[in-house]
């Protein structure tokens, strides 16, 4: 068992005091912080540079409806994607909001690609019955990541603290009142009697995973610290077309280019999608990652064709995939692009209502670290973007009909009878890759599950005495927590759903 706090901590009547604190500085965070009443005071952390994470990777684009056109389609291609696992209620909401997010992001100036006449040119990806997703060339994330950060430079009562490491949420009987954090390795309090967990996926509990190096799954496992309710927690995306070349980074080719035209083939020449789902090549994501992990148990390698496809187009429309393969020996337009399944996304989390609050009061959680409900058991393709723009938004909005609290401050000190160590945490973190990677990968089965949970636990139980006094340790415990989490859901869905492919041997 872990302790509640994993680090010592002292609160001051000198400790700052924020009307709100946003962890993460992703599009969820971003859109939170920009969103609050201008008036309030606001702390926005990041455990990195403002523009290393999740968001700033999104090649593909942004679903969405303009204009109220088309809703039930986008819902019935959301449903089947995520299995009808999904909460209709908040699927609806999040597709109906989308065209409040569209005139924020253009208010922000973000410059997607539009037509000649100035419309917006839009995209498709597997699952989605129509073209609906607007996109900036193969960079859509960093792009809009550029022009948030921006817009958040504009404004003077948003204070922000990079390169800092948020520990624990601070609760006292349910209700969620302050941070500590890691500033500068320096361990700090914050109040605050709103705090929006923003800090995104889990990517780092594989060896293999699309994601940037933030994603450790440490708001996940600090909320449930605090006591938070988790939900959905067996539900990994896992991406079918990641560039597989061995020794290089599982860089991202984006289902996009599927969606233009590109097509899978084994190393038997056979397009194999055929004969798998109607919509093939642009099945949805956990079927084609099924279909190319079989492939690979077969022996056989897997490749994405482009050559067919004009050539200039492609260097115009792909020109970060383009680039990235070149600079590894390939030339896309005349050679096949060698890809392999990854882990990629995170459908479980936090569990939050439409308001994005979760079961701890002043606690909210947003984007890729909170389960809202939208996706399911499965994530239709570029609906992530979307939902943490949506969801940051109403926390916003939730935030700002709350009356500023001034709360008496008391000080208070923490402290355990935890010990320092000096475990090798990259081993411990090493150790924890493997359980996941070879155990909760694509087809999971119930005995090695059954297996990875007595070896999480016993990694729990030797960690769970020392005190956290460096981020390195913070981040180890909280991957094995999150990890815990999702062997202990995976093995309590006997039936296969969605991304969750269970096999009892
Ligand atoms: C390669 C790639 C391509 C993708 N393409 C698309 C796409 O085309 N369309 C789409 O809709 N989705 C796409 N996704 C998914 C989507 O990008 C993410 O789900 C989404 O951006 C997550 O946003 P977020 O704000 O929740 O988290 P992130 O953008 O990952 O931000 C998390 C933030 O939390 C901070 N943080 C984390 N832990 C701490 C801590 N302990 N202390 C302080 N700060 C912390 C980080 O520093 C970071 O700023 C893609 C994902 C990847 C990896």
């Amino acid at each position: 068992m872990l302790n509640r706090y994993i680090t010592n901590f002292i609160v001051t009547k000198n400790s700052k005091k924020y009307d709100a604190i946003v962890i993460g500085s992703g599009i969820s965070g971003m859109f939170a912080a920009l969103n609050i009443d201008k008036k309030k005071k606001i702390l926005l952390i990041s455990k990195s540079n403002l523009s290393n994470n999740n968001s700033n990777l999104a090649q593909g684009g942004v679903a969405v409806t303009i204009k109220g056109k088309n809703i039930q389609d986008h819902v019935d291609d959301t449903l089947k994607a995520g299995s009808f696992h999904n909460e209709l209620e908040v699927v609806k909401a999040t597709i109906e909001d989308s065209n409040e997010i569209v005139d924020l992001l253009l208010e922000y100036n973000v410059p997607f690609d539009k037509e000649e006449s100035g419309n917006l040119l839009f995209t498709k990806e597997g699952g989605h019955s129509s073209r609906r997703i607007i996109h900036a060339r193969d960079k859509t994330g960093e792009i809009i990541i550029e022009y948030l950060i921006a817009e958040l430079a504009k404004r003077d009562n948003i204070a922000v603290y990079d390169n800092c490491f948020a520990i624990d949420i601070l609760t006292n009987k349910n209700v969620a009142s302050g941070l500590v954090i890691d500033n500068d390795s320096k361990k700090e309090v914050i109040l605050s009697n709103n705090i929006v967990l923003a800090t995104g996926g889990i990517g780092n509990l594989f060896i293999n995973s699309t994601n940037s190096d933030i994603s450790n799954g440490d708001g996940i496992a600090m909320a449930k610290r605090a006591g938070a309710e988790l939900y959905d927690m067996e539900f990994v995306q896992f991406h079918p077309t990641a560039l597989n070349i061995a020794g290089t980074n599982k860089f991202l080719i984006s289902e996009a280019v599927r969606g233009e035209g590109g097509i899978l083939y084994n190393s038997q020449n056979e397009r194999f999608m055929e004969k798998i789902h109607p919509l093939k090549d642009l099945a949805p994501r956990d079927v084609v990652s099924k279909a190319i992990y079989m492939e690979y148990k077969k022996g056989n390698e897997v490749y994405l064709d482009v050559r067919h496809l004009d050539n200039e187009y492609i260097k115009d429309r792909f020109p970060k995939i383009y680039n990235h393969c070149y600079e590894n020996n390939i030339d896309i337009t005349k050679e096949l692009i060698p890809v392999a399944p990854v882990q990629h996304y995170f459908m479980g989390g936090i569990k939050t209502d439409l308001s994005a609050k979760t079961t701890v009061e002043n606690l909210y959680a947003v984007g890729e670290c909170a389960r809202t409900g939208l996706h399911g058991a499965n994530r239709l393709a570029s609906n992530s973007l979307l939902e943490g723009a949506v969801f940051g938004l109403r926390a916003a909005k939730h935030i700002n009909e709350k009356e500023i609290s001034k709360d008496k401050i008391n000080n208070y000190e923490y402290k355990n009878e935890l010990v320092c160590d000096e475990s090798d945490y990259e081993l411990l973190e090493k150790k924890i890759k493997n359980i996941m990677s070879e155990n909760a990968f694509i087809i999971r089965k119930e005995n090695e599950l059954l297996e990875s949970s007595e070896a999480i636990n016993k990694l729990i139980n030797d960690i769970a005495k020392y005190n956290c006094d460096t981020r390195k340790k913070c981040e180890v415990i909280n991957m094995v927590t999150v990890s815990s989490e999702i062997i202990e859901s995976a093995y309590s869905r006997k039936e296969s759903l969605g991304s969750h492919n269970i096999e009892n041997v």
